[in-house]
């Protein structure tokens, strides 16, 4: 498998899950349709699933257009069904999803909305996370609690260390900024912020990062307790 980033919009990630043997292809939340179509054209390859994270526009623009043109399966999390657009495939919590040789486990994290999913290709080992988890930060909690952010968190921090994270939006640089603002002496952090600045200067995306990397580095991570990450994501807001 191998995958394609594709900066959509203002600061949005769409991915593509390309498997070689077959020719075909995933594309996880694609903000809007163009940039998708040319790579799937370039690359001459079958849009085969549309994968969504949750229902926000900036991660369901592109579906119908999409449909429309390479005739592929959308897939999102059941409770959303009426709010994801042209969904075929009703997902669970827990449920392992398989279609060719894409393999993923289904892992509800509410918090950012009730109904966001992240997509785990564990044979890979990748996560695609979309807005609950950032490199260096966490999603704006906008239909869920604190404490069901907070869980969703613990469950994506317990897969191993080396799985690869993709995320929703480019914010690392600006999320690096509050994370040093309150872990100012922490010198992994200080050296991935100076890895951040090299790949944006040189016009590269900052993800994926790693389970590893976010532990050692993301303060909404390693805040241990709900008290204290209810406090950061308040700051947050603000900041
Ligand atoms: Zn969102
Ligand atoms: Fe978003």
């Amino acid at each position: 498998m191998r995958i394609e980033i594709i900066p959509c919009l203002q600061d949005n990630y769409s991915y593509l899950i390309i498997d070689e043997n077959n020719n075909s292809a995933c594309v996880i939340d694609p903000s809007e349709s163009q940039p998708i179509i040319n790579l799937v054209e370039k690359n001459n390859i079958k849009l085969k699933y549309i994968l969504n994270t949750h229902h926000h526009f900036d991660h369901i623009g592109g579906n119908e257009e999409l449909k429309k043109k390479f005739g592929s399966t959308i897939l999102g999390f059941e409770e959303d069904s009426h709010r994801i657009p042209k969904i075929d495939v009703l997902l669970k919590d827990n449920q392992i999803w398989k279609a060719e040789n894409f393999i993923a486990k289904i892992i509800h994290v509410p918090g950012h909305t009730s109904g966001h999913i992240c997509f785990h290709f564990f044979n890979e080992q990748l996560i695609f996370t979309g807005d609950t988890l950032f490199s260096l930060g966490c999603g704006r909690i906008f239909e869920g609690t604190y404490k069901e952010m907070f869980n969703s968190l613990n469950k994506i921090k317990s897969l191993p260390k080396e799985t690869k994270i993709y995320c929703g939006h480019e914010y690392t640089l600006n999320n690096s900024r509050f994370c040093i603002e309150h872990d100012s002496k922490n010198l992994n952090l200080k050296k991935k912020i100076e890895n951040i600045k090299k790949k944006i200067s040189d016009g590269l995306p900052t993800i994926p990062s790693t389970i590893k990397e976010e532990l050692e580095c993301n303060i909404f991570l390693k805040i241990k307790d709900l008290e204290g990450f209810s406090k950061l994501r308040d700051l947050k807001d603000n900041f």
